[in-house]
């Protein structure tokens, strides 16, 4: 069936969904398949519990006597045109985030000071890929009058993929950093591909982007662009600077002489830039100076990182979602400011790094070592292979089992590792 022809039943059609266990009445199914399941398996269950059609890609799903069920090639690619379709037939002024670090927080911060001022559309959670990015652009209204996309990126071209599903108008890319190398291949991979929202909206021609302005690599790949700047060198669009972060930033910010300080709920002085970018975007759309700064003053984490946890024996800063060479070291940076009596840091393994794993391992230690916290606790096999005296675990078992015997008291601890490390796990312990 032709794009344009699935667009009109989508348009008769309530939503898309690709979650058989979550079919609203009157929706479109479509059957993606995974390493487990093949959605298409569900289409007539889907059609049963109140979808309107259910588009599949396998022949013996389709029955030619049930014009409810439409074969495609391809249900991904079929996906993404179809969000493209709709996002160009809305029209919607769009702004993709992408960068290393940041991008969630920076995507819901945009989103919460523009939406002072537009009815926006944005990312919901980390629904950053190829999949994620289509439904969003799926859940886009004629009443939105703007829209936040976050995507994200493993490996090469991924970002392309991305841009040229959403087509977005601005683009934003929070940081690049050390991450994912093992996909990427190496540093250069990264900021290669981050570059690919930059090269879109290059050859899309009259773009603007926001750039943090001390970046050296964005800059340099930020040539052709009209940029919008800030960062904290004076006379940028926007300067700020941080004020206290004990944990929660405070930061104060200076656009066109006036000067502005918004205490937040963010936790970790890396917010800065965060904030700096949704002041900088607020500011060029027309959202009130006072405006932003309620938006951003108001604004709690929703996303399970970086979140502060008071348990009955200790104060937690709990950021086990992520981690990887440049979000480790910002947050060991800002656990080193902190003001804080008796710092644990208990930090798992940074996963996926391929052949620079060690050495990224061994930098991460080597910085523990100046900050001087009253202890440290290295969890998994790459803090193992690294050199230094401080304890070492071989996964967040022995952790608890230590916790157990000797409980932690009156501590500020810091629990940071890729997910996978499962060191979500201990503040059950803490
Ligand atoms: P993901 O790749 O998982 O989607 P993300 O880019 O969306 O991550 P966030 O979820 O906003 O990033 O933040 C994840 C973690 O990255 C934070 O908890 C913090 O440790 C770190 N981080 C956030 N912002 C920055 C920044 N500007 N610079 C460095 N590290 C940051
Ligand atoms: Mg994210």
């Amino acid at each position: 069936m032709e794009i344009e022809e699935l667009y009109s039943r989508f348009t008769e059609c309530n939503g898309l969904t690709t979650d058989s266990r979550h079919c609203p009445e009157g929706s479109m199914f479509l059957a993606l398949k995974g390493e487990t399941f093949n959605g298409n398996a569900f289409a007539a269950q889907s059609l049963a519990q109140g979808c309107r059609y259910a588009v599949v890609d396998e022949p013996q799903y389709a029955s030619p006597e049930n014009p409810r069920i439409i074969l495609v090639d391809n249900c991904l690619e079929t996906l993404q045109k179809l969000a493209n379709y709709h996002r160009r037939r809305l029209g919607t002024r769009m702004i993709g985030v992408t960068g290393t670090n940041g991008k969630t927080t920076t995507k819901e911060l945009i989103a919460t000071v523009l939406g002072e001022k537009f009815k926006v559309l944005y990312t919901q959670g980390n629904f950053n890929n190829h999949i994620g990015v289509p439904l969003t652009l799926l859940r886009l209204k004629p009443e939105h009058e703007m829209a936040v996309i976050e995507m994200g990126a493993n490996h090469p071209g991924e970002i392309k993929t991305l841009v040229h599903i959403a087509e977005p108008d601005y683009g934003i890319i929070t940081n690049v950093g050390k991450a994912h190398l093992q996909g990427f291949g190496s540093f250069e991979g990264v900021i290669r591909t981050k570059g690919e929202l930059y090269d879109f909206l290059r050859e899309k021609g009259n773009s603007t982007i926001f750039i943090q302005n001390e970046n050296p690599y964005l800059n340099k790949i930020a040539t052709g662009l009209t940029c919008v700047r800030y960062g904290q060198t004076p006379g940028l669009d926007v300067t700020g600077k941080v004020v206290s972060c004990s944990p929660f930033l405070r930061f104060s910010w200076t656009a066109e002489g006036t000067s502005h300080e918004v205490q937040t709920h963010l936790i970790g002085s890396y917010n800065l830039d965060n904030a700096l970018a949704a002041v900088t975007i607020g500011r060029y759309f027309g959202v009130e100076d006072a405006k932003i700064c309620h938006a951003l003053s108001s604004y709690v984490p929703q996303n399970n990182r970086s979140q502060l946890v008071h348990t009955a024996s200790n104060t937690l800063i709990v950021d086990a979602y992520n981690a990887n060479p440049t979000s480790m070291m910002a947050a060991l940076e800002n656990f080193r400011q902190m003001e804080a009596a008796h710092k644990v840091a208990i930090l798992g393994d940074m996963k996926e790094l391929g052949e620079g794993s060690h050495e990224e391992h061994q930098k991460v230690v080597d910085f523990l070592k100046e900050c001087g916290f009253e202890r440290v606790m290295l969890v998994g096999p790459e803090f193992g292979g690294t050199s230094s005296s401080f304890e070492h675990y071989k996964d967040v078992k022995e952790v608890e089992a230590l916790l157990a015997a000797h409980p932690l008291q009156g501590c500020c601890v810091l629990v940071k590792g890729s997910n996978s490390m499962k060191l979500s796990e201990l503040p059950a312990s803490l």
